[in-house]
């Protein structure tokens, strides 16, 4: 493998990752080679930064095009860029390395900051930042700041707390965490990768370059297991979730949260961490997330019997079952992050029984088969109202057990249709179980315009009364 620092690198993709890479690159002293399909303002930004330290930057060139290639000995690409993507495809079968940023930041600076690092299908954005409070260490990866800028600082962080996502998983091949945590795996991203074997087996190099004195926990899910049996680690397992706790793990009994596992991920005497009615979170898929992150952070070296206190503090992210408000008896929550059908069955199920959910799904499906939600709708789901690229599919889920449901097109006609279909007790919940970039930005911008529609809602009802 090339050494990045005296390497020609092409760097595909200008976001923020991609500008943090080229930076970090051009500074090692690599020939670096920038390229961008946008021209954008943020890719216009970052063609003034790298112009200046001697990055050649191209932008509106695309990716579609092997010969932009050129005489790169080295990609590194954005997670943007699927594998199937023929420049990547081409760089790949001529046997030129293709490293993610993360990866980036190994080979630069790996070995100067320890790792506990979080992948799944769902939670990790919440598991990581719980770390993140837990270990008192800087949070970063595919949240917030990259990798390199953490790892390759002047004076880098002893701990990092990192989330890292399958793209990202898929072209690593060194980065190795001290301690890795695995949630759960269900089918997702399927416009991205070849298939869910080859998802499952990109989440897998998480742990493939652990040793036997690194740990894995594991979340107390179908998938996670499965994933674990068809690439065993090297490391001691750590188990989580929300029955009692295992000898050597994390879990729940009598209300309380409770280790038994030690420094390294020894198994170790139980000790109480906190009643759970004390954690923000809610839903059990988040108490799996907080017995996870408790796992981690007790391997990682953190002292359990400090962990309540952060622990009942930390505030979970906006749109991950966001309330918005709740007045007539009725709650109007948003879990726009919700963008595969695995999430979305988490949020309908941390309502409790009764079908008393008026529930809002739809939008770009990524190639997931939305059909798995059938029977976690027909538990939990009152009135289904469809929306975005995917509605006739939800139209279809809903139909097939029996649930009303309702083609509204946007979510402002669905919160429409909600407010008159919803009564005292129900909730209507914002649960897409698909990605938002068929009508929006992102999932942020799905969540406000959710947020908005409801608080119109108010204002409506403020001039009727
Ligand atoms: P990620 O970073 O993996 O997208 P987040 O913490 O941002 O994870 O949560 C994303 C969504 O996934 C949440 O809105 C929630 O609906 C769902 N979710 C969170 N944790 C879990 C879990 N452990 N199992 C299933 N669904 C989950």
């Amino acid at each position: 493998d090339p050494d990045p620092r005296n390497a020609r690198v092409l760097v595909a993709g200008l976001g923020a990752s991609g500008l943090a890479a080229a930076r970090a690159l051009a500074r090692a002293g690599a020939s670096v080679r920038a390229i961008d399909a946008a021209s954008s303002p943020h890719a216009r930004r970052a063609a003034e930064e790298l112009g200046p330290l001697g990055v050649d930057v191209h932008l509106g060139v695309g990716f579609e095009d092997p010969a932009l290639l050129g005489d790169a000995e080295l990609v590194v690409a954005s997670p943007g860029i699927p594998e199937h993507n023929p420049l990547l495809a081409s760089a790949l079968a001529e046997g030129r390395p293709v490293w993610s940023e993360p990866e980036l930041a190994w080979r630069l600076a790996g070995g100067r900051s320890r790792l506990v690092a979080v992948t799944g299908t769902n939670g990790k954005t919440t598991t990581t930042e719980l770390l993140g409070t837990l270990l008192a260490a800087p949070t970063g990866g595919n949240i917030g700041t990259p990798l390199v800028d953490l790892l390759a600082a002047a004076e880098p962080p002893e701990v990092v707390a990192v989330e890292l996502s399958s793209f990202q998983l898929r072209f690593c091949s060194t980065l190795r965490p001290d301690v890795a945590v695995l949630l759960n795996i269900a089918p997702d991203h399927l416009d991205w990768h070849p298939d869910v074997a080859a998802y499952t087996a990109a989440k897998a190099q998480l742990w493939a370059e652990q040793g036997s004195g690194d740990v894995l926990v594991l979340g107390d899910d179908e998938g996670a297991r499965e994933a674990c049996a068809a690439h065993p680690p090297a490391g001691r397992l750590v188990t989580s979730g929300i029955g009692p706790p295992e000898p050597g793990g994390v879990g729940i009994e009598d209300g309380l949260l409770v280790a038994r596992v030690g420094r390294a991920g020894e198994p170790a005497e139980a000790t109480e961490i906190l009643p759970v009615g004390h954690l923000a979170l809610r839903g059990p898929h988040n108490l799996a997330n907080a017995a996870a992150a408790v796992g981690a952070a007790v391997a990682a070296g953190a002292d359990p019997g400090e962990l309540a206190e952060p622990l009942a503090a930390y505030q979970p992210g906006a749109h991950r079952l966001t309330l918005v408000t709740e007045r007539a008896g009725i709650a109007w929550i948003d879990d726009s992050k919700a963008t595969n059908p695995h999430a979305a069955a988490a949020a309908l199920a941390s309502r409790g029984e009764g079908r008393r959910i008026v529930w809002i799904g739809g939008g770009l499906a990524k190639g997931l088969d939305l059909t798995v939600l059938e029977p976690t709708v027909a538990r939990y789901v009152k009135h289904a109202l469809a929306i975005g690229a995917s509605a006739a599919e939800i139209v279809s889920v809903a139909g097939t057990v029996g649930v009303p449901v309702e083609h509204t097109g946007t979510v402002e006609a669905a919160v429409a249709r909600a407010a008159a279909i919803a009564e005292p007790g129900d909730t209507v919940l914002l649960a897409p179980a698909c990605a938002s970039m068929d009508q929006f930005a992102d999932y942020a911008a799905r969540g406000d315009a959710f947020a908005a529609a409801v608080h119109t809602l108010d204002g409506r009802d403020a001039e009727v009364g």
